[in-house]
């Protein structure tokens, strides 16, 4: 189970938890990793390796993935590795494979076989991608049903209740509905980043209605943004109110600290980086690009720590990396 073991709030809602998870621990924000069949440029295989031999201590897998990997010993046997050598595991419910592939035959049933047949810390709960507009009322039955089958299902792991809205206005009425009638699945829950709106300015307005409602009756709710890897969003999404991240950045771009800015895998020799991934030896060149990426995030992901406990304002942590102009932009993002 999740407990906070220590909490300090700084400038907006931005916030750092130090969390025990069963044996485990973890500190806020922190960002996933994450691997799908759905989006990776290179073999599963080696994007899993390169990941658990990093010792990176976070990664997310999907149970739809599992499911179909489930006869390829060697991915097996790295996610049961991760997961034993108390680094945090996350499974993903499945419904981004299902959705991109279309797969109408991926079910309860198959979801239910992979939670029974693995160990992980957080399994996300069954969920559904509106597809076609829903009377607002189906949507929250719906949803209240799912998480129900998924909570009595995952008894001796933690469930993470996922949400859907069809827009940023419909996805926070539900989490209020929800909230109100079942506090139970409120320990982590879990929204989609492209979910809470088409800018960035819509995205932050989204996090801090949720940590707003949160903050009424489940102030504890640890919030995590699926598909967010962005390095500047997770600033600005953690200063709205936002505890934890994942993405498959990590292995399709590599990220030039310099700039915080995406750049294609070809050019890591161009970035002139001295870190221990680029200078990794006997390695395929994409696999250094990928470790050059978790190192990044760690080295992010910590600093940004750093900041919430020395209570600096989104602009000092930013100010390096944008220019005047985007910080006056930015601030009026918070202010109005
Ligand atoms: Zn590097």
């Amino acid at each position: 189970m999740i407990k906070i073991i220590n909490q300090i709030n700084g400038s907006q809602n931005s916030r750092y938890l130090n969390l025990e998870i069963g044996t485990k621990k973890l500190a806020t924000p922190t960002y996933f990793p994450s691997i799908s069949s759905a989006s990776t440029r290179m073999p599963y295989s080696s994007t899993i390796r390169t990941l658990v031999t990093s010792e990176y201590p976070q990664l997310l897998v999907s149970c739809y993935d599992l499911y179909e990997l489930e006869k390829d010993k060697e991915i097996i046997q790295y996610v049961k590795e991760h997961f034993e050598k108390k680094n945090l595991l996350f499974i993903d419910s499945g419904e981004f494979e299902r959705y991109w592939f279309k797969k109408s035959d991926w079910n309860f049933e198959k979801y239910k076989k992979i939670v029974e047949t693995f160990n992980s810390d957080f399994f996300a709960s069954y969920d559904i991608i509106p597809t076609t507009p829903n009377k607002f009322e189906d949507v929250i039955t719906l949803t209240i049903q799912k998480t129900e089958a998924s909570f009595d299902l995952i008894k001796n792991n933690y469930c993470i209740t996922i949400f859907h809205g069809s827009s940023p206005r419909e996805l926070c009425e539900l989490i209020e509905n929800v909230l109100s009638s079942n506090k139970e699945f409120f320990g982590m829950i879990s929204v989609a980043e492209r979910e809470c709106g088409k800018m960035i300015e819509d995205k932050i307005k989204t996090v801090q209605k949720i940590r707003g409602i949160l903050k009424q009756k489940s102030p504890d709710t640890i919030l995590h943004i699926l598909g967010c890897g962005n390095p500047l969003s997770i600033v600005l999404l953690t200063f709205a109110g936002a505890d934890s991240f994942d993405s498959f950045d990590w292995n399709r771009w590599i990220i030039d600290k310099k700039t915080m800015q995406f750049n294609d895998f070809a050019n890591l020799s161009l970035l002139d980086c001295t870190c221990k991934g680029c200078h990794s030896k006997n390695r395929d060149p994409r696999e250094k690009a990928m470790l050059h990426n978790l190192i990044f995030y760690q080295n992010f992901m910590y600093r940004l720590q750093r900041s919430i406990i020395d209570n600096e304002s989104i602009s000092t942590v930013l100010g390096e990396f944008v220019g005047p102009k985007n910080l006056s932009k930015i601030a009026s993002f918070f202010n109005s």
